[in-house]
């Protein structure tokens, strides 16, 4: 089979097969036009020309982490473990201020499990684990503001922790990052992080999906994966996505090395290796799920991914850093809205919950009325409520 017969297929609403894909991977630069092509069309066939983002504050509740994964500038072990609630709640207060809505809730994963002194420090404040800290924090964000809404994403956690943040979340996440288990063996990336196991990290999208929790995942290119596990892994999720309906969007997110950690000088994926997997991932998911690539991670050519089918910037911070790729500051916000104009699309804020789960009701009970009074009939962010 042919470059050209996979994608007209593809454009025609047929799912791809993993042959497919694997012949697409193959794709030379020359046939590259015809990848993005196809797959920008079916971006417009289900989202037109609409671009979302969603207005966010980043709250590193704690760095401290049980895995040590190669690439990480964001795990530190080093000073005070936990930040405290009103630590927390001033940059919660001041987002609103700003017009946030989404509290992304990122930490680096259970390190009460490894590290002595954050056991004890969520000891000396009354608790027993991570999870519950995050738990009651989000009790307080729900409390104290009145537009804001959690998404946690604070790695690896099973069903009954999942189940028990549900209802203060408004969506919640992890990335798969990759399928492939070689990453975990010897000198590779996942080597000393054992909760990267992909085994792991299936089970826990497919337990979102079970509790019909609305939910983000992605991978994360150029750490060493093959193009065939890049594949398999968009088939995963995919697959996953087939038996729940749960997965909002699926982040594209290219490696890029941060200073002072084991993978500083490895060569991050190349924009043609960034946006060819970005096509690829659009024509695997078709369009009943976001595409979304960071743009902070390719600050000179974000505008051109576009063009390869994502639909999303993802969350962006008026105010706090990407904690997570501190090396790379987000461009501000207008900039982004007149980049995403000027390639003919345009912007429009999302919540931390995608438009088609506000429609299918998967809203809990304590964020309804808040969810209610923020959108408009196509469950974006209503004009006036919005900012650019
Ligand atoms: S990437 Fe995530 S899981 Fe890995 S060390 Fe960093 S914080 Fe921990």
């Amino acid at each position: 089979m042919e470059v050209s017969e996979v994608l007209a297929r593809c454009v025609e609403g047929k799912q791809m097969t993993r042959e497919e894909a694997l012949l697409l991977a193959e794709a030379n630069v020359e046939e590259l036009p015809l990848l993005l092509s196809a797959a920008l069309a079916i971006r417009i066939k289900h989202f037109g020309r609409t671009t979302t983002y969603s207005r966010k504050v980043f709250v590193p509740l704690t760095k401290f982490c049980r895995n040590q994964c190669a690439y990480c500038g964001f795990s530190t072990q080093k000073g005070k473990p936990y930040m405290s609630f009103d630590e927390a709640m001033n940059i919660v207060r001041e987002g609103e201020r700003l017009k946030a809505k989404e509290v992304l809730v990122s930490t680096g994963e259970k390190p009460e499990e490894v590290h002595p002194e954050a056991r004890k420090a969520l000891r000396s404040m009354g608790y027993s684990s991570t999870v519950e800290y995050v738990r009651d924090f989000e009790e307080r964000v729900l409390k104290e503001t009145k537009k804001m809404m959690p998404h946690t994403n604070i790695g690896v956690l099973t069903k009954a922790e999942m189940a028990e943040l549900k209802p203060l979340n408004a969506s919640m996440g992890l990335m798969l990052e990759s399928i492939s288990e070689r990453l975990m063996s010897s000198g590779m990336p996942h080597e000393k992080s054992p909760s990267k196991d992909p085994k792991v990290r299936l089970r826990m999208i497919r337990e979102a999906g079970e509790l019909k929790i609305p939910f983000t995942t992605g991978i994360l290119i150029g750490i060493g994966e093959t193009w065939e596990e890049r594949i398999d892994s968009l088939m995963a999720i995919r697959s996953i996505h087939h038996e729940y309906g749960h997965i909002q969007e699926v982040i594209v997110q290219n490696f890029m090395p941060e200073p002072g950690t084991p993978m500083e000088k490895h060569k991050p994926p190349s924009l043609l290796d960034t946006l060819k997997t970005i096509a690829i991932a659009r024509l695997i998911l078709g369009g009943s799920v976001a595409v979304q690539a960071p743009p902070n991670l390719n600050l000179k050519a974000y505008h051109t991914y576009l063009l390869a089918g994502v639909n999303d910037w993802g969350g962006v911070s008026p105010l706090t850093p990407d904690f997570v790729n501190i090396a790379y500051p987000w461009p501000s916000i207008s900039e982004i809205y007149e980049k995403t104009k000027a390639m003919g699309f345009k912007l429009r804020e999302r919540l931390p919950v995608y438009p088609m789960f506000i429609i299918r009701g998967w809203i809990p009970e304590l964020l309804k009325e808040r969810v209610k009074s923020l959108v408009d009939e196509t469950a974006l962010v209503r004009r006036g409520e919005d900012a650019y």
